[in-house]
């Protein structure tokens, strides 16, 4: 199920305001909501800024996760990670907990909204991996200059968002679809999301499904946005399009969003608390409010959802707007509610606004393995030390080390460049060195005693922080070369 019901018929939502312009915001979409008579019982929840200062560093109370495991649906404000209380923040664990692995961000022209883009006919949609990638947070400091992130993709998480982006499409009528991704340089992981759309492009035949590099994807964005229907990409680079799209209808003030996981659905609008205005009566609430038209979607409501986004669009073609649009003229917060309610009574019936299907969400299996391999060797090891010594020194001194062992120096890299054996490359080098060992017998793969034995060697001389294994996976390399490697 999607969403519960209560004993009364109506749909259990729950709702957290948020924290800065977050409950004017979500206070006017629940006004909305209820005057266009949304069968929903709300259950009201904290997370955020005030639960870190109350000491819950996740920022989300078990009440309200429990209340969410309950209801599986949410209507959020923006949540604030302020600095100096809470490691995390309450978004991400929220997106974690609930496994919501989609971002999708809806914009398109709005009626009567002055922007350099006007008259082009904008509609699209990002989707955005939402729970891998950067964001997964695996951050090591190597060395005390020297900070690593880790970047993981998963066949697994690039399957999930792939398939929701192109059901997004079947579900809106939509024609066509691209995947932005950068793998000309992360061939591994950028390029598994590529090569993930390219297999399951072919099981929907009827979109014209193509590969963009997500610069010149942000290039076209702001040259020709009218060629993008959706647009489906990993979690950093959807987390800057979005934005980027925002702009070119309006602004944050005008984007929604919805958080989708096969259990529970988080809506919220793209923005963040925007804190300079909390409590202003000046920001723009029509994000929460279609975001809120989202949710309706989603729990079986299209007719209301239709009425109150046919609402917002007579609204803003009437000439009513906030702050965001332009300041003269503008309406404060509750004025602009108002319009929108009022103009619910006078748009109660009419045309869809899009004909839409309900969106069907992938099947997904629960188990941890998403692909195997039938062979696999493991070649040697990246171990990574730290040394002030010069790269031409450690090599001689690495190479005389290993000069017995099973394994043989293949080059060092100092941040991905090769310098060892020493070539034309002039690169600024750091105290944190990628020193590549392979077998000596390509036959055969290394046993981890072998590898054990190595680093025992190394680290006579050279502190490691760091160590990767370089795995074959059906005879092909699992790793990427450093550049200038032979
Ligand atoms: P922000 O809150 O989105 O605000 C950036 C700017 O966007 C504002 O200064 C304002 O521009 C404009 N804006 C945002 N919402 C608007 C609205 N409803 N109406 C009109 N204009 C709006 O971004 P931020 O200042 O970078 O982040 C503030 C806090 O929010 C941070 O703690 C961040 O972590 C958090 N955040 C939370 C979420 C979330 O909960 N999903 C998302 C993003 C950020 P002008 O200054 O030009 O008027």
């Amino acid at each position: 199920m999607r969403y519960q019901t209560n004993p009364r018929g109506k749909k259990r939502v729950t709702l957290i305001e948020g924290d800065g312009i977050g409950p004017e915001v979500v206070g006017a979409a629940r006004a909305v909501l209820e005057a266009a008579q949304a069968p929903i019982a709300w259950e009201v929840c904290a997370a955020g800024a005030k639960v870190f200062k109350a000491g819950l560093a996740s920022g989300v109370p078990p009440e309200t996760a429990a209340s969410i495991r309950e209801t599986r649906v949410v209507l959020k404000g923006p949540l604030e990670t302020p600095v100096g209380y809470g490691e995390k923040s309450a978004n991400v664990t929220l997106r974690k907990l609930f496994e919501t692995y989609a971002n999708v961000r809806p914009i398109r022209e709005f009626p009567g909204v002055p922007t350099p883009f006007r008259g082009r006919g904008i509609d699209l949609i990002v989707v955005r991996e939402n729970v891998e990638d950067l964001y997964a947070g695996i951050e090591h400091m190597q060395t005390p200059g020297v900070a690593q992130c880790l970047k993981i993709m998963t066949r697994k998480g690039c399957e999930k968002i792939v398939r929701l982006a192109f059901e997004v499409a079947v579900a809106e009528g939509r024609r066509s679809i691209h995947c932005a991704t950068k793998a000309n340089i992360m061939k591994l992981t950028e390029g598994l999301m590529k090569r993930t759309f390219e297999e399951v492009a072919k099981e929907y035949p009827q979109i014209h499904a193509q590969h963009i590099i997500v610069d010149n994807c942000a290039h076209m964005l702001v040259k020709h946005p009218e060629q993008f229907e959706v647009i489906v990409t990993s979690n950093m680079n959807g987390d800057i399009l979005s934005d980027l799209t925002s702009g070119l209808v309006g602004g944050l003030g005008f984007a929604p969003g919805a958080n989708l996981g096969n259990e529970v659905a988080i809506f919220e609008a793209v923005h963040g608390s925007a804190p300079k205005y909390a409590g202003t009566n000046t920001i723009n609430p029509t994000a929460v409010i279609l975001s809120a038209v989202m949710l309706l979607r989603h729990i079986d409501e299209p007719a209301i959802a239709d009425q109150v986004e046919r609402a917002v669009l007579r609204t803003l073609e009437e000439g009513s707007y906030t702050r965001d649009v332009r300041p003269e003229g503008a309406l404060a917060t509750t004025q602009f509610t108002e319009r929108i309610i009022r103009n619910l009574k006078v748009l109660k019936d009419g045309r869809p606004v899009r004909d839409r299907r309900t969106l069907k969400f992938p099947e997904l299996s629960r188990s941890a393995v998403a692909q195997k391999a039938s062979t696999r060797r493991t070649a040697g090891i990246d171990l990574f030390v730290e040394t002030d010594a010069a790269p031409e020194a450690l090599g001689a001194r690495l190479e005389s080390l290993v000069s017995n062992s099973p394994f043989r120096l293949k080059m060092i890299s100092n941040r991905g460049t090769k310098v060892f054996p020493v070539s034309d490359a002039m690169p600024d080098c750091v105290d944190h060195w990628r020193c590549r060992f392979l077998l000596r017998d390509p036959r055969r793969s290394a046993s981890d005693e072998e590898i054990r034995g190595l680093v025992q060697t190394v680290e006579q001389q050279f502190p490691w922080m760091h160590l990767e294994k370089l795995q074959e996976f059906d005879g092909s390399p699992a790793w990427t070369k450093a550049q200038g490697e032979e």
